[in-house]
């Protein structure tokens, strides 16, 4: 009878005004109102981006589209990449350019741990003729948001003509993200985690200095649908190569005038916040934090000791709550709860509240309303 509670990192919730947006007459992709709205949306969410002029590209597909279309807009056949990584995402890069044939530097932190920015600029002096660096922001698999700003620094000073080439698809919305100011050359992002919108749409932006040092057409990967130099002249006259998802870029116009009329920074602090709540009521109840340096989209947490994770998630579901699962090598030890969409303090506290719920069932020992006092002290303190 109730709607099962998405509290994962995304698919996201999603606000009323953006549903109402979704269930409206369909409209022509090439008509009048259609490219009106197409260009609201890519320069509503080029300011929610912080990125000058309205230059975000939208592509149909997931985050991992947006990602590869970029990769090849930037990265020439056969050029060297430094991919650096802690987690399943940051892995996923190296993985794309390995398939793509290129010679892969990987720059590694453990699983929970944050890279840190040395590490990232010992790689690229020692490949100063890289190409370009591949980095998440925001490490859904283990909860860390890595230091972005201060590995673009270093990646810059180290080697100059890489492309800092970055994973903002749980940072976007969520966090403190300046792709101009940072001096970052692609930003890619998703529309189902911090967007407020449903999946299949994904955002892509370069940077002039990117669009200016691409590799000459004969030196790029070719493709027909992830043609980012291709597809840019059509969206700039709000048009494109193939249809795109109608409803959701109508949607994407609200979401983000939503988000820009609640103001960016005290967004993020939101966000902050309740994945603050929800780290110390989940610590009361006997669940550590899992990263060292939590990122505000996921709220990544270890399970108590000897208790399988799949026993968790399966009972939080059966009280309706559906939570991210570990994943890879932590699958069975870790759970991913996130504050991810159109989550307020109280459905932020319904993870707390489930998971006690849930955890003494199982027999985990703790005083009865830990995890919410905790919530509450550091939601209201
Ligand atoms: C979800 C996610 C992705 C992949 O997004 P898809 O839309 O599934 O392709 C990539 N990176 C991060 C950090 C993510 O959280």
């Amino acid at each position: 009878m109730f709607d099962e509670r998405l509290l994962a990192p995304g698919p996201v919730p999603i606000p009323r005004q953006v549903r109402e947006v979704l269930a409206r007459p369909a409209l022509h992709h090439r008509s009048p109102a259609f490219r009106a709205s197409f260009a609201r949306a890519r320069s509503r969410l080029a300011e929610v981006m912080l990125v000058p002029g309205d230059d975000v590209l939208l592509l149909g597909g997931a985050g991992t589209t947006a990602f590869e279309a970029a990769f090849l807009a930037c990265v020439p056949v056969g050029a060297t990449v430094v991919a650096a990584h802690a987690g399943k995402f940051g892995a996923r890069w190296a993985g794309l350019a390995r398939r793509y044939g290129h010679p892969v530097v990987e720059v590694e932190a453990p699983w929970g741990a944050a890279l840190a920015p040395e590490a990232v600029a010992a790689a690229l002096r020692a490949h100063p003729h890289a190409a370009a660096l591949t980095v998440v922001h925001s490490e859904t698999s283990t909860g860390v948001l890595h230091d972005l700003r201060a590995i673009a620094a270093a990646a810059r000073a180290a080697a100059p003509d890489a492309l800092v080439l970055v994973d903002a698809v749980t940072s976007l919305a969520a966090t403190e993200l300046r792709p101009h100011a940072w001096g970052l050359d692609a930003v890619i992002a998703g529309s189902q985690k911090g967007l407020l919108l449903p999946p299949g749409l994904a955002f892509a932006w370069l940077s002039e200095r990117a669009w200016q040092r691409a590799p000459d057409p004969a030196a790029r990967h070719p493709s027909v649908t992830l043609d980012l130099h291709a597809e840019r002249p059509r969206q700039q006259g709000a048009s494109t190569g193939v249809t795109p998802p109608v409803p959701l870029v109508l949607a994407l116009e609200v979401a983000s005038e939503l988000l820009l009329d609640h103001g960016l920074e005290p967004y993020w602090a939101l966000k902050q916040r309740l994945n603050a709540a929800v780290l110390a009521g989940l610590e009361a109840l006997g669940c550590a934090p899992f990263a060292a340096r939590p990122s505000p989209a996921v709220a990544a947490v270890w399970t108590p000791e000897g208790l399988e994770a799949g026993a968790l998630t399966a009972a939080l579901r059966e009280r309706g709550v559906r939570v991210g699962g570990g994943q890879d090598a932590f699958a069975a030890r870790m759970l991913r709860p996130s504050v991810l969409g159109h989550v307020d303090a109280y459905d932020a506290l319904a993870i707390v509240a489930a998971f006690e719920a849930a955890l003494s069932d199982l027999g985990a020992p703790f005083e009865a309303g830990a995890g919410v006092q905790a919530f509450q002290r550091r939601w209201l303190g």
